[in-house]
């Protein structure tokens, strides 16, 4: 069965939201009118996405562009019809503090840069949405949550498959107890890099794969469960004849770590950046089991699951599920926008807060640790 729109708002309607992740109230209705004013920190691929999430977010607009590139800001400025003096370079971000019209900046930038333009967003006063993985250290990750509360702003950490159909479908599933006891799951995301690519890079990227889609993983396996890892176990290689990886500033080529939980679910991942790997998790239960494929893309998710449940006739007794998500790009993109926006509109947290893209830092240096990977 492929689910329509109308299948994917009875989801929602049953209560396949992002609160799930949670257990707080769900958010008061905005108040009307007011669209939140985003400054786009960096201008590359992923800020694309985002600003045309933002464009069709109906509490959103891009108001403000900081890049290095005049030229490619101006062009993107036409598009959203952004003033030319709202836009700034690195140097001079700072003068967003004077600008009334821009609420909060989406820091896009390498990930090592996400620390330092985190913290001077938040003293120029603004909310900060950032990217993951969040900073490339703990105490990057520490100090751009207390500038952020020392300044009073919001932090939001750009975790998509939080408010995300098929994810959360995923989630309420387990949660409802249709795979029985979840005992193990299995999940992998990677993609052959290109050369010269920052991502290559330790001093930009901070770590490999596993900072950068790895993490999609490692995340998965915590929203999932419900619960926070208690070990982990990490192997990890790289080709020393692939000049992407035998340099001593190259990160990471594949890694593959195992973790245990409190209530005894294990869990295997692997990620790669010498190799494609379509990203997936399957988690099995003494009910049964659950699939998606594409789960950290940006559309085509497609969850599967067989469970047996209790049925008067036996050919009721196992389910079968295959739901294809119709949702297409920019969906993601609107859904983070639309909650960030109404988190600065009404006052709330939001559901992926600076503490979670701390949490998985944490755990990425255990996971680095064991494999003997040294962290910046
Ligand atoms: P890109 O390389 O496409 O863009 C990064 C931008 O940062 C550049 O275009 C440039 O913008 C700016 N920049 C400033 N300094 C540098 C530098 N020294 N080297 C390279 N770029 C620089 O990267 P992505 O958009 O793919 O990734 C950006 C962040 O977003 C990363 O942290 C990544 O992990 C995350 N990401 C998240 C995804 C998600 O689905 N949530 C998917 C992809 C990435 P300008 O020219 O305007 O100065």
């Amino acid at each position: 069965m492929h689910l329509t729109r109308r299948d994917f708002s009875k989801l929602t309607a049953m209560g396949i939201t992002a609160e799930l992740l949670s257990s707080k109230p769900a958010f008061p209705a905005q108040p009307s009118g007011k669209k939140v004013g985003y400054a786009i920190i960096g201008l590359g691929r992923i800020a694309d996405l985002h600003m045309q999430g933002i464009h069709a977010s109906p509490n959103s607009k891009v108001t403000a562009l900081v890049s290095g590139h005049r030229e490619k800001a101006e062009k993107y400025a036409a598009q959203y019809g952004i003033a030319a003096s709202s836009i700034y370079s690195y140097e001079t971000m700072d003068k967003l503090r004077a600008n009334s019209a821009v609420d909060a900046t989406y820091v896009c930038l390498p990930n090592s840069m996400h620390a330092e333009y985190t913290i001077r967003s938040a003293k120029a006063g603004k909310h900060v949405f950032c990217e993951k993985p969040m900073s490339t250290s703990v105490t990057d990750a520490e100090a751009m949550i207390a500038a952020c509360k020392s300044a009073n702003v919001k932090l939001m950490i750009g975790y998509r498959c939080h408010y995300e159909t098929t994810n959360l479908a995923a989630i309420k599933l387990i949660r409802d107890g249709a795979l029985g006891k979840v005992r193990s799951i299995q999940s992998a995301f990677g993609f052959n890099a290109g050369a010269n690519e920052w991502r290559l890079s330790m001093p930009l990227a901070g770590g490999g794969p596993l900072m950068d889609v790895g993490i999609y993983c490692l995340n998965a396996t915590r929203y999932l469960t419900g619960e926070e890892p208690a070990a982990f176990s990490a192997y990890s290689t790289n080709d020393p004849q692939d000049p992407r990886f035998n340099h001593p500033n190259s990160v990471e080529e594949d890694l593959v770590w195992t973790t245990k939980f409190p209530s005894g679910i294990v869990a295997s991942c692997s990620t790669s950046y010498g190799a494609n790997m379509q990203g997936y998790y399957r988690v099995y239960g003494s009910k049964g089991w659950l699939q998606v494929t594409e789960a950290f893309s940006y559309q085509g998710l497609h969850l599967t699951a067989e469970y047996e449940r209790d049925a008067e006739k036996e050919a009721d007794r196992t389910v079968h599920l295959d739901q294809l998500n119709p949702e297409k790009i920019p969906h993601q993109f609107v859904n983070e926008a639309d909650h960030f926006s109404r988190c600065i509109l009404t006052g709330q947290t939001p559901q992926s807060p600076g503490e979670e893209g701390l949490r998985d830092m944490q755990y990425i240096q255990q996971i680095y640790k064991s494999a003997g990977i040294k962290m910046a």
